[in-house]
């Protein structure tokens, strides 16, 4: 039996995006389910359209995915195997010169009746009318070949069994085929993966998400959650298991369950898979990209206060913040929520006055809590203990949960929403907690009484 030989064939005129990476994993696991090989095929054939750094960013991010490929190609290396192909069908006359302005090119023959047809992996039964079928030029006159004709070129001398590359393919391979068929070669097998596609169903963009794999990691995004979420475009298990890591994948993945229908890119998603993944890994803040970039955005924006004091209380309250945001896509604007943490809230007085209360009696009822609060031992102040003796002490009391609770959290935060009185005070500690009862007291004493 031949081995399973895939290969990604990347053109370098960009860095890697979600797509690709896609492609490449598909194409990864497919050869080393099979224990078969994996290749990298540098397209770059196309002078006008490459980009610097982009096969270096490819490879990098190839190797972050835990992606190597058994062997590398770059096509601009095999121009003369391409000008060999060329001559031969120019002398069977299966290929034609065609001089222009600029120069000779060469174009394919191709027939003008009848049908292509292949048997798609994904796609199932494939249909193209040849008449629909142009000439197309396969050597360009600046002597490079043009991507079909050297594709079909490396895929037979690679030994390619395998071809797994997007959707958008779909209408060259009928050029491929009558290739293969020209040069007398078997054709690999085709699958071609569905177009990704944002909330609407429109092409995904820039926008809603189309952008270079290294964008997520910077983001925050955790590596293997993101091959996790890639791997779910597109493809699944047909049952309900979605958290998978490279190594399950290589024991579930099947190119029959690869979806013809569009593949939603739903960042909601890719968030929960994010936390699920921060969960499984157990993933401690300085070690989860996430924080770090959380620490970046504290450290600028507080860069007036002691930086090793910032990062303590960054690493402080962590806990609080992965509870709350979402991922990655909502940190920077959830993060804004816990500002009073790092400097003294400035608020409306307003905000501590709940419900029908007066501000006379939610002054009373915060004098009353910094009284009995001043009077717990620092050493308690963890979120639990806290709760409870101050949840029974109001309790005895007879002040009423929200109107002891609500003017206390605001009073600590600033803010209308917030963690927990007792989660803040068991950051703030005694000293702190005190201070802002204390003024939020005063601040009081400046709103109209029977407001
Ligand atoms: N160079 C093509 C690309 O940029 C390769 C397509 C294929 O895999 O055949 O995607």
């Amino acid at each position: 039996m031949t081995k399973v030989k895939t290969r990604f064939a990347p053109s370098p005129t960009g860095f890697l995006h979600v797509g690709g990476l896609r492609t490449a994993l598909f194409s990864y696991l497919w050869a080393k389910k099979n224990e078969g090989k994996f290749l990298l095929r540098i397209e770059d054939t196309d002078r006008e359209r490459f980009v610097k750094g982009a096969e270096e960013n490819i490879l990098k991010t190839l190797a972050d995915f835990g992606m190597n490929p058994d062997k590398i190609f770059r096509q601009s290396d095999r121009l003369a195997t391409y000008k060999k192909y060329v001559e031969q069908l120019l002398k069977q006359e299966k290929a034609y010169e065609e001089k222009g302005e600029k120069g000779t090119a060469i174009r394919f023959k191709t027939p003008k009746t009848g049908i292509t047809e292949w048997e798609d992996s994904v796609y199932e039964k494939m249909q193209f009318k040849n008449d629909a079928i142009k000439d197309p030029i396969i050597l360009k006159s600046d002597g490079y070949p043009v991507y079909n004709f050297a594709n079909v070129i490396d895929d037979h001398e690679m030994e390619i069994t395998d071809v797994i590359r997007g959707e958008e393919f779909l209408s060259s391979t009928p050029i491929h085929i009558k290739l293969y068929e020209a040069l007398g070669w078997q054709a690999p097998k085709f699958a071609h993966v569905p177009l990704i596609l944002d909330k609407d169903r429109k092409k995904l963009s820039k926008r809603t998400g189309d952008v270079a794999v290294h964008e997520y990691l910077k983001k925050g995004y955790l590596k293997p959650a993101l091959l996790n979420f890639i791997v779910l475009l597109g493809w699944n298990p047909k049952t309900t298991a979605e958290i998978f890591s490279l190594e399950n994948l290589l024991e579930v993945f099947e190119i029959k369950k690869i979806n013809k229908a569009g593949a939603i890119f739903d960042v909601t998603k890719l968030d929960f898979i994010n936390r699920e993944w921060q969960k499984k890994l157990g993933i401690k803040p300085e070690n989860d990209p996430l924080y770090q970039r959380a620490l970046k955005i504290v450290t600028k924006k507080f860069s007036d206060s002691d930086e090793s004091k910032v990062i303590k209380q960054l690493l402080a309250i962590w806990p609080q913040i992965i509870e709350r945001v979402q991922g990655p896509s909502d940190l920077d604007e959830k993060l804004n929520e816990f500002d009073f943490y790092f400097k003294e809230p400035k608020y409306d007085p307003e905000i501590l006055v709940w419900k029908k209360m007066t501000a006379e009696q939610t002054k009373i009822n915060l004098a009353i809590l910094k009284d009995f609060i001043s009077k717990i031992d620092e050493k308690d102040f963890i979120a639990g203990v806290l709760e409870k003796q101050i949840k029974d002490f109001i309790q005895e009391k007879g002040i009423k949960t929200g109107e002891a609770l609500w003017p206390l959290r605001a009073a600590l935060s600033g803010q209308k929403n917030s963690p927990s009185p007792f989660e803040i005070m068991e950051i703030l500690k005694l000293e702190k907690s005190l201070a802002r009862i204390e003024s939020a007291i005063s601040i009081l004493l400046t709103l109209d009484d029977g407001f």
